[in-house]
Order: structure tokens, then C-alpha cells, then sequence
């Protein structure tokens, strides 16, 4: 007997993916048209149109495909959890390497769970992403990686998660739950909050240079006008990067990082090269723009309440006993791990997909006030100019569809920013 606990997180998981699934239907229907959009007409060639559609048609029907790969798996390790609870400490125990015993629920064992989890969604992911990149990015003259760098970057991501995220996890839930009980939500929030202001330092001193080479931007015009533009707005620039990011693809982006007066700039090679310097300071200013506004604090903060509703939500969770038999533990069995999984799937995801779609809306507000603010400083045409040149680089979409567009992107459809753009520079004209 299927527990109820169960059938709703299956239910929840079928209904969440397919109307995903119904959303990039949509998404690739709207691609289909050869019309290009007024805003455009004078900008894009039909041959670099009907490119760029090619490039959407196939990036979006992959997405469809790992949609339903998602399905499948999701539903498939809901049945599986106790089986692969169980099957894993008791193949734990029979190896011998323990010999000391094995505490279910304990801190091995729970990691060696999450280990196991990892291996198999790792090796269920590498056709796909491997399809991706030499197949799909391949083919639309984006893809710069070789297959030795795609070894390597499998390899190295996955040692960092089993020899460095997934022990720190494991042991922080299993800890905190073990000393703190019922009590725990308010010392879990203060302990995930410390690690993550944490790794906003330590991921790009010592986890991003492993996987690209972070160069000073050289001296010359570019550097000395950056520098005075953070300087004319006390934008508080201690570092100034160029990231080799034509080693794996064209693509090119360009963001800041870092905490209250230490901020670092990092510009792609890619976009160095595809931009002039006035689009280059365009762009830039649309990133100091998001800055004074202070968008990144606000998405911290939101991300901060976010983690504590986990903690709190998880606190219900942890200790009702129906949760885990309904998955089929044996009654009894409460561990911290399997809690947090299980509140994550029934109660969590469903949650966060729909808190998802109203980031994405406030996300695509933060943008048009970071574009103003570009315009305010005077950058208005460069960084329409760049927006174009960017699209035509990037090959990004340009006719998405409304729905998707409104659920799921981060910066507003090119055309509505562009149009945005155009009004701000009358008003500031
Ligand atoms: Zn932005």
C-alpha cells in the first residue's frame, strides 16, 4: 500500500514536470515563426534570424527531452528511497570496512546514502550533458571544450561534491539535529547562513580558478576607464578579472562579486572581444546599476528567508512519524538526512517551483531599473548597441513565448528591454 505522503509527493512531481513540459511546448511553438520582430527587422539578417531560431528550436526540444529524463528519475528514487536506505547500510556492514559498527541514521551512513545518490544521478546526467555540449552546442559553433576538459570538469565537480559539499551537509543536518533536537531550525539556519556568506568568498578564490584561469584585466584604456567609472560612482572595485571563458564556449557574460566595500568585476574574453569599449562600460554600468539599487543584497536576504522557511518548514517534518512510513521506513526510523529529503520532496520543491516563478518577475524588474541607471549615466545607446550585438553573438531568443518568458526568465524578452531601453533614452534625451 502506497502511503498518502507518498502518492502526493509522486502526484506533486508528475503534475510540477509535465506542466513544465507544457511550458516548453509552448516555448518551442513560438519559435517556429519566421517573422522577425519589428524591434529587429533593421538589425537581423533572415539568414542570422533563421540561425537563431535553429538554435532555440534545438536547445528547447533537448530541454523537453530532459524534462521527461527528470520524470522518470524523480519518480523512480521516490519508490526507491528505503530500498536504497537500507540496501546501503547493509552492504556497508557486510564490507567490513566499519568494523566498529555502523549507527543507522548516523553520520557514515547518511553519507554514504547521499554519496550513492550522487554516483547515480552523476552517471543517469553524463549522456545528457555530453549531448549538450558536443552534439547540440557543437552544432551551432558554440562549443570550445574537449572531450579531455569534459572528463576533467566531470571528474573534479564530482570529487568537490563527495569530498567537500556533500560530507560538510550531511554532517551539519545529522550534527545540529543530534544536539539540538526539536530546537534545532534556528542553529541550522545560523550554521547554512555562515557557510554560504562563506562561499561567496572562499568559491571564487579557490573553487572557480580550478575550473578556469582568472587573469588581471591588463593594463590600457579598458582598465583605466572601468576604473574610473567605479570610482565617479564610489563603486567599491578592489579587483578587476578577464575569465578565459572561450575555453569551453563562445557564449560571453560579464558580473561582479563580493561583499559590502571588496567587489570584484570579472569580464569573459569572449565579451572583451565581441564588444567595443564604450558597450563594454555599457554593460558595466548595468551591473553597477543593479549595485546602487541594491539588488543583490535584497536577492541575499530573500535567499537567507528563504533557507529559514526551510529550516522551520523541516522542524514540522523531521519528527512526524507518518512521513517515513508512508515512503516505507520502518517505523521508528527518523534520521535527519532522510527527513530533510523527504520534507524537501513532499513539501519543499512544490513550494520553491512557484516562489521560482515569482523571483524570475521580480528578478526581470531589477533589470529594466539596472538599465535605466545605465542610461541615467549616460550609456544609453552603447548598451543598446551591445544588447544587439550580444543577441546576434549569443544567438538568444528572440520570440519567446509569454508564458514561459514570464515564468521562467531572469532578464525581460530582448524586445520589451529594448523598448524599455529606447523609452528611457527619449526621457533622458
Ligand atoms: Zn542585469
Amino acid at each position: 500500500m502506497v502511503g498518502s505522503f507518498l502518492t502526493a509527493a509522486i502526484v506533486t512531481t508528475n503534475v510540477v514536470n509535465s506542466w513544465e513540459l507544457y511550458l516548453l511546448y509552448r516555448h518551442r511553438l513560438a519559435h517556429q515563426t519566421n517573422v522577425i520582430p519589428e524591434a529587429f527587422r533593421a538589425d537581423v539578417e533572415p539568414e542570422a534570424f533563421r540561425k537563431t531560431q535553429e538554435y532555440s528550436m534545438d536547445k528547447i526540444w533537448f530541454s523537453m527531452v530532459c524534462q521527461v529524463k527528470n520524470v522518470v528519475e524523480s519518480t523512480a528514487s521516490l519508490l526507491a528511497l528505503p530500498t536504497v536506505w537500507y540496501g546501503v547500510e547493509t552492504v556497508a556492514r557486510q564490507s567490513g570496512f566499519f568494523p566498529a559498527g555502523l549507527t543507522r541514521g548516523g553520520f557514515t551512513h547518511a553519507y554514504l546514502f547521499t554519496l550513492f545518490a550522487d554516483v547515480t544521478s552523476t552517471l543517469l546526467e553524463l549522456p545528457f550533458s555530453y549531448y549538450r555540449t558536443f552534439v547540440l552546442e557543437e552544432r551551432h559553433g558554440f562549443n570550445k571544450t574537449t572531450k579531455k576538459e569534459f572528463v576533467k570538469d566531470t571528474v573534479k565537480s564530482f570529487f568537490l561534491r563527495a569530498a567537500v559539499l556533500d560530507p560538510l551537509v550531511v554532517g551539519l543536518t545529522t550534527g545540529v539535529v543530534k544536539v539540538f533536537g526539536e530546537k534545532f531550525p534556528l542553529y541550522l539556519f545560523g550554521a547554512a547562513a555562515t557557510l554560504t556568506a562563506a562561499a561567496t568568498y572562499v568559491f571564487p578564490a579557490l573553487i572557480q580558478p580550478l575550473f578556469n584561469k582568472f587573469t588581471p584585466l591588463p593594463e590600457g584604456t579598458l582598465k583605466s576607464n572601468v576604473e574610473a567609472l567605479a570610482k565617479s560612482l564610489k563603486f567599491p572595485l578592489t579587483k578587476l578579472f578577464e575569465v578565459d571563458g572561450s575555453r569551453r564556449s563562445a557564449h560571453s557574460n560579464a558580473y561582479f562579486y563580493g561583499f559590502f566595500n571588496n567587489k570584484r568585476i570579472v569580464l569573459y574574453d569572449t565579451l572583451v572581444k565581441q564588444l567595443e569599449e564604450k558597450q563594454i562600460l555599457a554593460v558595466l554600468c548595468h551591473e553597477f546599476g543593479h549595485w546602487k539599487h541594491n539588488h543583490t543584497s535584497i536577492m541575499f536576504v530573500v535567499g537567507m528567508l528563504q533557507l529559514l522557511g526551510f529550516c522551520y518548514g523541516a522542524q514540522v517534518a523531521l519528527f512526524h512519524q507518518q512521513l517515513y512510513t508512508d515512503f516505507g521506513f520502518v517505523a521508528g526510523d527518523q534520521s535527519a538526512v532522510m527527513g530533510f529529503q523527504l520534507f524537501s520532496v513532499v513539501f519543499f520543491e512544490p513550494f520553491s517551483t512557484l516562489f521560482g516563478y515569482l523571483m524570475s518577475c521580480v528578478s526581470r524588474k531589477f533589470e529594466f531599473q539596472a538599465d535605466a541607471f545605465a542610461v541615467s549615466m549616460g550609456f544609453g545607446q552603447e548598451l543598446r548597441t551591445a544588447l544587439y550585438k550580444m543577441q546576434d553573438e549569443n544567438k538568444s531568443s528572440i520570440t519567446p513565448d509569454w508564458l514561459f518568458a514570464a515564468l521562467h526568465y531572469s532578464h525581460p524578452p530582448l524586445v520589451e528591454r529594448l523598448d524599455a531601453l529606447e523609452k528611457e533614452i527619449k526621457k533622458s534625451e
